[in-house]
């Protein structure tokens, strides 16, 4: 359902909600002025840096910088994604979330149908694992789980049974209609070929097992996996694809986690579910497992909304390795400054279930604080695979990292990456570069694409850790144009704060927008573009609206910086200021550029012609 959530209706949704009313729900906030503030829920404090603006709809704290809107609170504070932040600001405001045209209308009504009928399995499972005493007798002396682990994670058991699922749930085995929900969330199955047995046309999926229930956000439920009682094959299976759920989306344990009271700041990715419920109950409360797959960089992408940490944990067996190796591939396009990713391998035979029950909660997290980074890993395993005292030794693993960084996304960590990789083969790190050559094109190089612009556009630093060639020159660059960056910065800024500003603007002012040519002027002609399109009434509607471009992080820092402008028509002043500004500059650098093609007597008639004309008019102030 991501993506389908029509614009107007999250910026009316916006419009709705009183962020004042919504975080002082959740925190006690004090007013000060026009603003509210409080002890910052994000980081520990005495004294109150955390702030709420009802005029910008948008909070920020000064001391760990976090910010946002009202959908950026509860995403941060209440853990949830967007959509289910979307969801749950829909229900605070009584309002029923509108879906753009898709082929099947009507599908997320039968969604609710079927994840209330996995609830309502779910629950009978439950009932039977606590009437069956071999079943009961095998979670609790055998798995070692407490009757409070199996009420939190709503442990059952599925009976050993053709049809007790197909009976109950469908209104009589012979109800087609019944049977078809019961297949669609993967519970029953049709017989092959077609042919029934007592006139039914399904069997029950799952027979004599440990039922566990994965949860979504909200808690409802949307596929199960189960564990064979004793002996059997096989041992452990799960729900199919079905239109409540998607394998490589879903983290068993997600819910629960989220659920758990304790601070979040790393999630522990196991294999399997029985180790996510055997952590939780020795008070590891951050474990989750994929279900039948190998974590996604979907998976990561959820994991890195909540926590900056993600530690995977495998058996140190040969399997374990392999699945190892798989995810730090899957990994790398999600790898990137400010999340850490991290491999544990348990030793030989053991699993997280089997050695959180022997030796205890601490001596394991003893054993996550060992983990290897990511890059560590990376170059443990290469190196294991060569011989790095000989020269082609080297350049093999020079080789096999080449495709495996091309994955990670440019940035800080890729550049760390090369330099340890370098490291490794005893190279210099920008001669690696070279050897990787033009293979990406786009190592090293800092100051140049859209960032650059952003920089100038923010005033943000250009920060050195970019390193890589390019990098003096870039900050040389960056000073130079500080002065207009200045402007532009002031220009985005009163239209980050006062975004209705923007539906004022002349056509003269529009014109010399589109003149401009400096670093930032495509970003800001296209949030002046976009604010006149559809015009929005707060900066925390604007960064709603602009979440998934590259531009928001910036945005939102702008939005907490103070700004010393009183009202909107002084906001307007600020910005037709600015434009005059930047485009009396840019035609007093043509004016330079011109006079010089004069003297050097380089210049064309079209070229004349335009000289006398800028010496005819303005120049600026
Ligand atoms: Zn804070």
């Amino acid at each position: 359902m991501s993506g389908r959530i029509p614009q107007a209706f999250i910026d009316d949704l916006l419009a709705r909600t009183d962020i004042v009313e919504l975080i002082g729900s959740r925190i006690t906030l004090k007013k000060s002025g026009r603003e509210y503030k409080a002890c910052c829920p994000f980081h520990g404090e005495k004294t109150p840096s955390f702030w709420v603006s009802p005029d910008k709809q948008f909070y920020h704290c000064f001391g760990c910088s976090a910010h946002g809107s009202a959908l950026g609170f509860l995403m941060n504070h209440d853990r949830l994604t967007f959509p289910e932040a979307v969801e749950e600001l829909a229900s605070r405001a009584g309002v029923e979330i509108p879906r753009e045209a898709r082929p099947d209308d009507g599908r997320s009504r039968d969604a609710a149908d079927l994840s209330a009928l996995m609830g309502q399995v779910a629950s009978h499972w439950q009932g039977l694992l606590r009437a069956d005493a071999r079943a009961s007798r095998y979670a609790l002396e055998q798995r070692g789980l407490t009757p409070d682990t199996l009420a939190r994670f709503m442990v059952g058991y599925a009976a050993n049974s053709w049809n007790d699922v197909l009976r109950r749930f469908s209104g009589g085995g012979g109800n087609a209609r019944g049977a078809e929900q019961l297949a669609a969330c993967g519970l029953v199955i049709e017989r092959e070929g077609g042919g029934s047995q007592g006139g039914e046309r399904h069997y029950d999926r799952f027979r004599d097992r440990l039922m566990f229930p994965i949860r979504d956000a909200r808690g409802r439920v949307i596929a199960f996996g189960g564990r064979i009682i004793d002996q059997g094959e096989p041992k452990y299976l799960n729900s199919p694809e079905t239109t409540l759920f998607h394998k490589g989306r879903e983290l068993y344990g997600l819910y629960e986690v989220r659920q758990s009271r304790a601070p979040l700041k790393r999630l522990l990715v196991v294999e399997g579910y029985m180790d996510v419920v055997r952590l939780h109950q020795a008070g590891i409360t951050y474990a989750v497992a994929t279900l039948g797959t190998a974590t996604t960089p979907e998976h990561l992408k959820r994991a890195f909304r909540l926590v900056p940490e993600v530690v995977f944990a495998f058996d140190g067996d040969r399997a374990g390795r392999a699945a190892a190796w798989r995810a730090l591939n899957n990994a790398l396009p999600e790898a990137r400054e400010g999340r850490q990713l991290r491999f544990l391998f348990l030793p030989d035979g053991q699993d997280p279930d089997s050695l959180v029950g022997a030796e205890g909660r601490e001596a394991f997290e003893s054993r996550l604080e060992g983990a290897l980074p990511l890059s560590e890993y990376l170059v443990q395993e290469l190196g294991s695979q060569v011989d790095l005292a000989h020269a082609d030794g080297r350049a093999r693993f020079a080789e096999s990292a080449r495709p495996m960084v091309a994955k990670v996304p440019e940035g800080v960590f890729r550049e760390l990456l090369v330099e340890r990789l370098a490291e490794a083969i005893r190279l210099p790190a920008a001669r690696l570069r070279e050897l990787w050559g033009a293979g990406d094109g786009r190592s090293g190089g800092g100051g140049t694409g859209p960032t650059s612009g952003l920089g100038a556009l923010t005033g943000a630093r250009n920060d050195g850790a970019r390193g890589g060639p390019g990098g003096g020159q870039a900050r040389g660059r960056a000073g130079q144009s500080a002065g207009r960056g200045g402007l532009m910065r002031q220009a985005v800024m009163m239209l980050v704060h006062y975004p209705p500003i923007a539906g004022q603007l002349e056509a003269a002012e529009l014109a010399d927008l589109e003149g401009l040519d400096e670093p930032g002027a495509d970003i800001l002609r296209a949030l002046v573009a976009d604010l006149r399109a559809e015009p929005c009434a707060s900066a925390g509607q604007l960064l709603e609206r602009w979440r998934e471009r590259p531009e928001v992080e910036r945005f939102g820092r702008l939005a907490a910086a103070e700004v010393l402008v009183p009202d909107k028509a002084a906001a307007l002043r600020e910005l037709q200021t600015a434009l005059g500004r930047m485009q009396a500059e840019r035609r007093r650098r043509r004016f330079d550029e011109l006079l010089e093609r004069e003297r050097d007597g380089a210049i064309t008639p079209a070229e004349r012609t335009e000289l006398q004309g800028l010496m005819a008019g303005p120049t600026g102030s």
